[in-house]
């Protein structure tokens, strides 16, 4: 400390403590700074470009923006406190009054609440299409107001595939943004920018954070559309904390180890419940044989941990099956290291492409733990559905088990025409993840 400092107050001195900045060594984890204020070397520094506060992010944020674009294969990443607030961020940075929307109807819940709320109030139309729209019935959708077209693939709880390149090629064509939500495959498993996508979204909550613990969304682009989500992100004040930035960095350290072992475990659950009676039918993309699997196949590297299965029986019976699972917890959200199980049926419902939800459908996230164990506690919770569906065809409460019309996970009614569900105008937005 030097002499003039010395002489200050002690409180004086606590504030502005005689700091040795050789202490600041290199470490193996991620750097973590926190901070607001960014402090300035003289007054010529009030006039650059450089960060001069600390709400766009210090150097934690900056090394895990840095690596999302690494990742994602973008120029520019901007994080927001939410995955939900990524969607929604992104799709205001780049749209006006008077745009409208495409948007894919197997989209992620919240997202079709955002469009529906948040954007109609600002006047941006949005109109829906099914997974499996045929390109050129989607090129005829688009009309001179459609400005983006927001996509997901596999498609949120049925694991629609959808042909992403080739949506992109026809918008790039007619000059409208392609938005993917790219949660599923967490910036690795697929690479949207790569496939002719201009904005890449992610919930890091998913698998990039990975513990159940945090949430924080990305949108990765480059170029014009790089620029409109900076601008938007930086006028709307989005920030994320250090500490957040810190676990979502850290994530990123195991991130491609713990994909491929969810992903694995994912494939043996998913081929096993497939042998299994009570399963009328499997929804897992990455698994061959199932709906989806040539295009996933094509432009995917491997699948997570989501499997989707339907139970041959009545959707009264779900319960039996949900009430029997312990190791898997009945919750929202994935991408954690944990195990979890949620039923359907309640949120395929407020889709406008009618899907047949005569069946139960459990949408289950594979976690890390043993895949034995995982197995073994399925084949007990397929006993007790199994039994309640008895119960249920000897009561007549229920339909009996393997009486029911097949399942469409295209979203198309029986003669593969669009119908629209005339439930939707009736039930509120789905809050469910
Ligand atoms: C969970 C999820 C989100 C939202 O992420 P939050 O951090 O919970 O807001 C968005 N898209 C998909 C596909 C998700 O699964």
């Amino acid at each position: 400390m030097n002499t003039e400092d010395a002489a200050n107050a002690e409180s004086t001195r606590m504030i502005h403590p005689a700091t040795d900045d050789t202490l600041v060594l290199r470490t193996a984890a991620p750097v973590l700074q926190r901070g607001t204020t960014v402090l300035l070397d003289d007054y010529e520094c009030f006039g650059r470009k450089a960060p001069t506060y600390g709400r766009g992010g210090l150097a934690t944020q900056a090394a895990l923006r840095q690596s999302l674009c690494d990742l994602e294969g973008g120029e520019v990443a901007e994080l927001y406190p939410s995955g939900l607030a990524a969607l929604s961020g992104a799709i205001l940075a780049v749209c006006r009054t008077g745009d409208e929307i495409l948007v894919c109807d197997t989209i992620y819940g919240p997202t079709r609440r955002f469009a529906e709320t948040t954007m109609a109030d600002y006047g941006v139309a949005t109109r829906y299409f099914p997974a499996d729209i045929a390109p050129g019935d989607l090129a005829a959708m688009i009309g001179p107001a459609t400005r983006l077209i927001v996509l997901e693939a596999p498609g949120s709880l049925t694991l629609d595939m959808l042909d992403i390149p080739a949506v992109a090629a026809i918008a790039r064509e007619r000059g409208v943004l392609t938005l993917v939500d790219n949660t599923y495959a967490a910036g690795v498993l697929f690479k949207p920018l790569a496939h002719g996508v201009d904005i890449s979204v992610q919930a890091l909550t998913k698998y990039v954070c990975g513990h159940s613990d945090v949430f924080m969304g990305s949108a990765v682009a480059s170029g014009e559309v790089g620029a409109l989500l900076k601008r938007g992100a930086r006028s709307v004040g989005w920030a994320v904390s250090s500490d957040d930035a810190y676990l979502a960095l850290r994530g990123l350290r195991t991130l491609h180890a713990r994909l491929a072992r969810h992903g694995a475990a994912a494939l043996e659950v998913a081929t096993w419940l497939r042998g299994q009676p009570a399963v009328r039918e499997v929804l897992c993309p990455a698994l061959p044989g199932t709906p989806g699997h040539d295009l996933f196949a094509r432009d995917y590297s491997a699948g997570n941990g989501l499997v989707t299965v339907i139970l041959d029986g009545p959707e009264s019976a779900e319960q039996a099956f949900l009430d029997a699972l312990r190791l898997f917890g009945l919750g929202f959200s994935w991408g954690g290291f944990e195990s979890l199980a949620i039923p359907c049926n309640g949120q395929i419902r407020q889709r406008h492409f009618a899907a047949d939800t005569s069946n139960p459908v459990i949408r289950l996230h594979v976690g890390l733990e043993d895949t034995a164990d995982l197995i073994r506690e399925l084949d007990g919770a397929l006993s007790a559905f199994a039994a309640a569906v008895g119960e249920d065809t000897q009561t007549g409460t229920g339909q009996p088990a393997g009486n029911i019309g097949a399942v469409a996970p295209s979203g198309r009614d029986a003669q593969g025409d669009s119908v629209i569900n005339p439930a939707v105008a009736q039930t509120p937005p789905t809050m469910g993840v």
